[in-house]
């Protein structure tokens, strides 16, 4: 880590997606109203964030906004995570993922990865960079053990996400629990050293694409599912607790009281860098989940 202390920055930035078919098909009421770039209202109450994003926000405005920052302190030796929280189908997974192999259409991981090579590509031949990556899933119905792995090229990254997804697919199956959640958490190594000076620099990324925050009970869940899903939303609680005490300040930060934050730990607070995307749905039946969901954001400026 760079030893120039930094203040501790948590953004907030909240990305709506357009309503999708079934919503259209069911005659669902759109209910946000933006006003200006970092308000929105839902049901008569105001929510202020760092950005609102409305649903024709492109992808790349959203890496530029979110990300391409980070990006550039985690080569110059920082650690930072980016989140993307909200209910099932909010666009967590398209905006950290998108699509992996298409320009336009790719999220805020492929792009980071594009960004971090082309950096490295760029610089002299005196620097020698070491790129690690690792994917960890959290949720013991699909325990899925985090494998290291060095890596050289873009390419070589998209495939360890397509592999982690693939394998997570066949463990969900196993268990004959689609309804099963889980936290992913992509983390990224960045270790340089100037073969010439010797000096070293790394820095550290974790990109979280957490489980659905939605209610247990209307998940429907019995059983090992309905463990599981108690769990993850005590998890996603306990993720909640930390980032509020340190925008707060606070002396004491509760890192411990959960897997993910553990992991999270040196990534979180300190000199790092934090963007929680908050992503929601616009339509009215999802409204309260919504709201509690921009609550969630709001706790953490
Ligand atoms: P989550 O990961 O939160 O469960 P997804 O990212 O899988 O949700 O999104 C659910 C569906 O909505 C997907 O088909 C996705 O492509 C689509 N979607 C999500 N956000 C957007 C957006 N901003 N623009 C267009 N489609 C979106
Ligand atoms: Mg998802």
């Amino acid at each position: 880590m760079a030893d120039v202390p930094a203040e501790c920055t948590i953004k907030v930035m909240c990305r709506f997606r357009p309503l999708n078919s079934s919503e259209v098909t069911r005659g669902d009421k759109y209910i946000p109203k933006f006003q200006g770039e970092d308000h929105v209202v839902v049901g008569s109450k105001p929510f202020q964030f760092d950005r609102v994003f409305q649903p024709n926000t492109t992808q790349e405005q959203v890496y530029n906004a979110c990300a391409q920052k980070i990006v550039k302190d985690v080569l110059e030796g920082y650690n930072g995570t980016i989140f993307a929280y909200g209910q099932t189908s909010s666009g967590k997974t398209h905006t950290m993922e998108g699509n992996l192999h298409d320009t336009d259409g790719m999220g805020i991981i492929p792009r980071i990865v594009q960004d971090i090579f082309n950096y490295i590509y760029s610089m002299d031949e005196n620097l020698e960079f070491h790129i690690k990556v690792c994917h960890h899933i959290i949720g013991f119905l699909c325990p899925q053990g985090c494998t290291e792995r060095f890596v050289c090229s873009p390419e070589e990254v998209m495939d360890t996400i397509d592999e982690g997804k693939s394998n997570r697919h066949v463990a969900v199956t196993n268990m004959n629990e689609h309804s099963s959640r889980s936290h992913s958490i992509f983390q990224i190594n960045v270790k340089q050293e100037n073969t010439a000076t010797e000096q070293k620099l790394s820095g550290k990324l974790y990109l979280v694409d957490l489980a659905g925050s939605e209610k247990v009970s209307k998940t429907g869940a019995e059983g090992a599912v309905l463990d599981e899903a108690k769990n993850i939303n005590k998890s996603l609680s306990s993720l909640g607790n930390v980032i509020s005490a340190l925008a707060e300040g606070s002396g004491y930060i509760p890192y411990r009281d959960s897997k993910m934050t553990r992991i999270l730990q040196d990534s979180l607070g300190g000199n790092c860098r934090t963007t929680i995307v908050i992503c929601a749905s616009p339509s009215a039946y999802n409204e309260s989940e919504t709201k509690s969901t921009l609550m969630f954001g709001q706790r953490a400026k």
